[in-house]
């Protein structure tokens, strides 16, 4: 079963084969988190059973050894310290040449395809200028822009989104998913990480929410006079990690969109710190200058003096 919120797309694709446009070359794009790589296993399981209704039977012979892990007709190049190589993406010829073995069709798979190099993505042009009859070859990236358009453009695009309209759709399966987890830090994650299912199941299985809101209130603290910023700048040193403050951020983004309404809105991450924040004259200021502040943080995140120095100067600027 494919996740809910990407049904749509797969829909979409199977309406094109059933109109007889089967494409030889896809990119399947999205945000990192919505899942790339389920739905082009979903497609490839499809491709290669030899009697599909569009689900594969799951019982052919080519189901089985696909299940086995090891079709001879399936292709995957995935990125080796970062980096797709021009000998992986060559490979990728010998193995379109050669007869299919069991399957209907030879499937490859790409992933992070963003990752080639000049080389590889030169290589990787001329197998798209002759396609091998009854193939397919499947990019995945979460960066579409950082493909050469020249690749871009000689193949079929298969956007994943999820959007506000299936946040319950998404809610109910995520609940289902962790159910150790309270609905309200699902949705709470939710409202920050919009359209990143999965991404939200891996932060509430690392119990996110409550680290994230252990964070808001330390800043309160000080922001309120009950914490001293020695003991807030060295707490928030000692806790929060590149990712965290990627949230934190996010969290105070979410808060201006939250004052103008809109469907993003449906989820949210309520806290006392943005009731102090609007309390404020020219809340709105304020908190761009706390993004900002963080995102200069960020960036000096390996040097830990100035980490630090960051840090409070960020608490002093923004009481
Ligand atoms: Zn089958």
């Amino acid at each position: 079963m494919i996740y809910p919120w990407l049904q749509p797309a797969l829909d979409h694709w199977h309406k094109q084969l059933a109109d007889g446009r089967q494409p030889q070359a896809m990119i399947i794009h999205g945000l990192e988190g919505i899942g790339k790589t389920i739905m082009s296993q979903a497609i490839v399981a499809e491709l290669l059973c030899r009697k599909p209704q569009p689900e594969p039977c799951g019982a052919c012979q080519s189901c089985r050894i696909f299940a086995s892990g090891q079709h001879p007709d399936l292709m995957s190049v995935e990125a080796e310290k970062n980096l797709i190589k021009v000998a992986a993406i060559r490979s990728l010829v010998g193995f379109f040449t050669a007869t299919a073995h069991s399957a209907p069709h030879k499937v490859a798979v790409i992933k992070q395809a963003d990752k080639m190099n000049l080389a590889a993505a030169n290589a990787l042009l001329k197998v798209l200028e002759e396609p091998p009859a009854g193939s397919l070859l499947i990019l995945e990236t979460d960066r579409m822009h950082h493909l050469l358009p020249t690749i871009r453009s000689r193949c079929v695009q298969l956007r994943l989104t999820c959007d506000a309209s299936q946040y319950d759709v998404v809610k109910q399966w995520l609940q289902q998913r962790i159910s150790n987890v309270p609905s309200q830090q699902i949705a709470q994650l939710l409202a920050i990480s919009p359209g990143r299912p999965l991404l939200v199941a891996a932060m509430a299985q690392e119990d996110m929410a409550s680290q994230i809101e252990s964070h808001l209130n330390e800043l309160l603290a000080y922001l309120t006079d009950q914490k001293s910023l020695v003991m807030v700048s060295n707490y928030l040193e000692q806790n929060v990690d590149s990712q965290q403050w990627q949230l934190l951020q996010a969290i105070f983004l979410h808060w201006i969109k939250a004052k103008y309404g809109g469907d993003d809105m449906k989820l949210a991450w309520p806290h006392a710190m943005q009731q102090w924040l609007q309390s404020q004259s020219k809340p709105e200021d304020l908190i761009l200058k706390i993004c900002q502040l963080i995102n200069t943080i960020m960036v000096n995140l390996n040097n830990q003096t100035k980490t630090r120095l960051l840090i409070e100067s960020m608490l002093v600027e923004v009481k």
